[in-house]
């Protein structure tokens, strides 16, 4: 988990309330993104470092999230939509893409794609002095479930307000940030093949927000679901960690920055 806070970060600039004053390092949330590591319990280890590194989301806190976490490759990046607190650490792939000497591959619904090539028109239609360098990255269109270096990545329809965005399963976990809404037809998505078992998922706060699930509506999804544990994401001021987490239900916390999951299949 390398931010589990709203698009303000916590603590937000300027703000005196108690959880930007916490002294909680659980209270401090940078902006969303997780990053995911597969890796091969079977008896044949080359295969789990082809997989590498899956980067979802470049936020605006990229840089910090990589070195807090000594993040040292990134093989894909996964885009759940374009909003500025998802993207704008893109440049920062340059060390990356610098460092592993190729192109980074990103995968993306057609919407985000067009928001990625408009917003960073300098890193998709260079300009003619090349100074700094820029990140290497290919841009693919999501059309449903594909596979990266062995791994089933099933991209989720979801809704952010009316916005379509995605969320992402691989095996039993789920990652669905940034939604108010699950459309009915993508529940087979989450339910099918044995269920998903673990999940983060968006809960702003307590009160309701048009585009983002509050923490009772998050909740629901959870029962819904079925999963065992759960872990609430893109989180604001309006929730202390350790009073919060006391009062949800078993199986359920909300995330915090440097959280490690680890999910046997
Ligand atoms: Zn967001
Ligand atoms: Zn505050
Ligand atoms: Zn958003």
């Amino acid at each position: 988990m390398l931010g589990s806070g709203t698009s303000h970060g916590v603590p937000e600039i300027g703000c005196d309330c108690v959880v930007c004053r916490s002294t909680d390092p659980r209270d401090r949330r940078t902006r969303p993104s997780i990053v995911i590591e597969p890796q091969s319990n079977g008896p044949r280890p080359p295969v789990a470092d082809a997989v590498g590194s899956i980067l979802v989301d470049t936020s605006t806190d990229l840089r910090a999230q990589a070195l807090a976490n000594d993040i040292r490759r990134v093989d894909a990046i996964l885009f759940t939509h374009s909003h500025a607190d998802h993207v704008l650490g893109l440049d920062e792939t340059r060390r990356y893409s610098t460092m592993q000497a190729g192109p980074i591959g990103c995968y993306a619904n057609g919407d985000t794609l067009a928001d990625l090539r408009r917003m960073f028109s300098y890193i998709f239609a260079p300009p003619r002095q090349l100074g700094g360098g820029l990140p290497q990255l290919r841009l693919f269109r999501l059309a449903g479930p594909f596979v990266l270096g062995g791994v089933e990545i099933v991209p989720i329809p979801l809704l952010h307000g009316r916005l379509p965005v995605l969320g992402y399963r691989i095996g039993s976990f789920a990652y669905m940030t940034d939604c108010n809404r699950i459309p009915d037809e993508s529940w087979p998505l989450l339910t099918d093949s044995g269920g998903v078992r673990v999940v983060i998922i968006d809960a702003l706060r307590e009160r309701p927000h048009s585009t983002h699930f509050s923490v009772s509506e998050a909740i629901e999804v959870v029962a819904r679901l079925g999963a065992e544990r759960a872990y609430f994401t893109h989180i604001c001021h309006d929730l202390p960690h350790a009073a919060t987490c006391a009062r949800l239900p078993a199986g359920v916390q909300l995330a915090y920055d440097g959280l490690v999951l680890e999910i046997n299949e």
